[in-house]
């Protein structure tokens, strides 16, 4: 039976217990409107730990926009059954005001992989991620967190963030769940009116055109940037946030491709926010 939790001390009770118990745990951090992405995480937690804990916290601080975090969907009742469906053994609901009580003011900040892509497009939001998932760390002691490659330079910000700070904590980073469209799977995509939610479709297929002039032998950064505006700009309601080809540890521009390079695009569709990254290995 999947436990529910709201108090951080309890919580921290809980953990001390099961890690006293030798327990293994996988914490897998959500903003909930969970969907497949979100599963896939917690079947890969479930593969290697005892106990897998799920938390949803909707974290004000990782928003740059008060209409973003006011609109961002929000559904706890289907969370919680899907949870449940997917033997999740604890849920970690803490709120607003535990979690940043009155008077709160430390933060965490990854300093340089903070400042690129996503961190220029959003300020202050990885600070936000990086001082909410100390704190989740603290709190639940796991032995691995659990990330998605959806948001790739999250991840990279995260590693440094564990490495940094000693946390005794590995990363697993999973890959991509995606419609039968290509579109990542992202709560966001919720918010999308029909229309844009076709377009939409055109992320997907903008990085797999990178990834072929890559095959057919490309290695210039700029031209497999070019060659994925090409396909983005065939559809008028996309607007370009960036396009990248990145270094994939140091997040550097890439100019010259080779060994491994994360194609990543950020765009706009009416009101919402997508991103998508792929990874693309290069033989030679
Ligand atoms: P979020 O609830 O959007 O904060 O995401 C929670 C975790 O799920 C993050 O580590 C995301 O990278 C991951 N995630 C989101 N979308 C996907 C997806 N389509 N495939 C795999 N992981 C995902």
């Amino acid at each position: 039976m999947m436990k529910t939790i709201k108090s951080i001390s309890a919580m921290r009770r809980y953990t001390m217990h099961l890690k006293k118990s030798g327990c293994s745990i996988g914490l897998v951090p959500t903003m909930g409107a969970l969907h497949d992405g979100h599963c896939a995480l917690i079947r890969a937690a479930k593969k290697n730990h005892n106990i897998v804990i799920v938390t949803i916290f909707v974290n004000s601080k990782q928003f740059n926009s008060r209409g973003d975090l006011k609109s961002y969907p929000r559904s706890l009742r289907t969370d919680r059954r899907l949870c449940g469906h997917e033997a999740v053994d604890i849920l970690f609901l803490p709120n607003e005001k535990s979690v940043y009580p009155l008077g709160f003011q430390t933060e965490v900040f990854v300093k340089n992989l903070s400042k690129v892509y996503e961190g220029a497009a959003r300020p202050g939001h990885f600070k936000g991620v990086t001082t909410v998932l100390a704190k989740l760390c603290h709190i639940v002691s796991p032995d691995q967190l659990y990330l998605g490659q959806k948001d790739y330079q999250q991840a990279i910000v995260v590693k440094q963030m564990l490495s940094d700070l000693n946390l005794p904590i590995s990363l697993s980073i999973q890959s991509t769940i995606r419609e039968s469209d290509g579109l990542a799977m992202s709560s966001r995509n919720l918010l999308l009116k029909p229309t844009d939610r076709k377009s939409a479709s055109v992320l997907y297929r903008a990085l797999q055109e990178g990834k072929n002039k890559i095959r057919l032998g490309e290695r210039s950064g700029y031209k497999i940037r070019r060659s994925i505006l090409a396909v983005l700009r065939t559809e008028p309601s996309v607007e370009i946030d960036y396009i990248a080809a990145m270094h994939p540890y140091t997040l550097e521009d890439m100019k010259l491709l080779s060994k491994k390079v994360v194609l990543a695009i950020a765009v706009h569709i009416g009101n919402v926010r997508l991103i998508d990254n792929i990874i693309v290995r290069i033989d030679k």
